[in-house]
């Protein structure tokens, strides 16, 4: 049983995540305390008792203190499972987390799945549906990890709503680590607004200020086309695809939220990715940490890429991955950010 300190780092709700995750994926059963004792609120919230459920349904564990507002949890995996699976978070909690929760586990199993999963599909401090679709996805595809992703409907918060269907291909014989030190040259850059249930002028003064700040054309710019009964929700997004990977930055509005800030914020965390030449932005950088280390355990060969920044939840999510698979991380500071290095033990 591996013992973990639901404490350690950043305290949040990635370290129960990756610990469903690579429970899963290789049959080490786990116990965590004092869960999410970082945060105002404690506990397992809506989201996280989600991902409990959808892994143990996966892989019919045994679980105790799967409840809301539990800060103990024991897991003891079985034999993970393909199959057709419907997970709702029932809230507006993000149903990206769920998916990613379950991901690993199913693209190890021996057949595909089929997913549908409801909740939020762009929520702050969670990886909006683009941001899996267009940066996510297509990285584990290159580790050999095929999925195929589509967005239903939106789901913003307060109403949740939101709906994705996920197929994961089975990949278990297939993964193989790459570098990723460079992102290459600049395909192309866009940014669009998503403000189902909004006002148009919204997003269109939140793309023009972006637009301002970044020097971007016109033909850059796109609203993008809402759909009946979604929303309301605001998220503002930029695209920014390279060669070798693509990055998507989102800011949220909300009411009492300027237009400017909201741009001020996407135009922040591109220009801070484009002031350098590493290959992952901080999102990135801290989810690439257990699809990359996977293929390497599995391999027993190592790989590494460079990011522009290495966070506290970057830095919590690698001591966790530590925990359950024979890699091991090296950190080292670069020009512009830093090479993490992933190595077979
Ligand atoms: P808590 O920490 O309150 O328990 P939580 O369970 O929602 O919250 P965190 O531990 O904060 O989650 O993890 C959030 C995850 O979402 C991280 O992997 C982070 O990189 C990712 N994320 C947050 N914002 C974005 C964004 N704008 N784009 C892509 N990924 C994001």
């Amino acid at each position: 049983m591996i013992e973990i300190d639901g404490s350690a780092g950043e305290g949040g709700g990635q370290i129960l995540r990756t610990s469903l995750a690579l429970s899963m994926c290789t049959g080490q059963p786990f116990a965590l305390t004092k869960i999410r004792a970082g945060r105002a609120k404690p506990g397992l919230m809506r989201q996280h008792l989600t991902c409990v459920n959808a892994a143990t349904e996966i892989c019919g564990a045994e679980v105790h203190g799967a409840e809301l507002n539990s800060q103990t949890l024991s897991f003891r995996p079985g034999q993970v499972r393909a199959g057709n699976y419907n997970f709702n978070v029932g809230t507006a909690g993000s149903c990206t987390l769920v998916l990613q929760t379950v991901w690993p586990a199913l693209l190890m199993a021996d057949a595909q799945s089929h997913l549908k999963l409801g909740g939020g599909t762009h929520n702050p401090m969670a990886p909006p549906f683009h941001f899996l679709e267009r940066s996510y996805a297509p990285l584990l595809r290159r580790l050999g990890a095929n999925a195929e992703l589509k967005l239903r409907r939106l789901g913003f918060y307060p109403a949740g709503g939101g709906e994705i269907e996920v197929v994961i291909k089975p990949a278990i014989n297939e993964l193989e680590p790459f570098d990723l030190n460079d992102r290459g040259a600049e395909v192309q850059a866009h940014a669009e607004c998503l403000a189902p249930a909004l006002n148009r002028s919204i997003a269109r003064r939140e793309l023009e200020q972006l637009g301002a700040s970044l020097g971007w054309s016109e033909d850059q710019l796109r609203v993008a086309p809402a759909r009946q009964n979604e929303g309301p929700g605001n998220a503002l997004m930029a695209t920014l695809a390279y060669e070798q990977v693509t990055e998507v930055f989102t800011a949220f509005g909300e009411k009492g939220v300027s237009s400017e800030k909201v741009a001020r914020n996407v135009a922040q965390e591109v220009s801070a990715y484009q002031a350098s030449d590493a290959a992952l932005g901080p999102h990135l950088a801290d989810q690439w940490a257990l699809p990359l280390a996977l293929a390497v355990g599995k391999r027993q060969r190592a790989a590494a890429y460079t990011c522009t920044e290495l966070t506290l939840h970057a830095k919590t999510n690698f001591e966790m991955v530590e925990r359950f698979l024979p890699v091991k991380f090296l950190t080292t500071p670069i020009k512009g950010g830093w090479q993490v290095r992933v190595q077979p033990t």
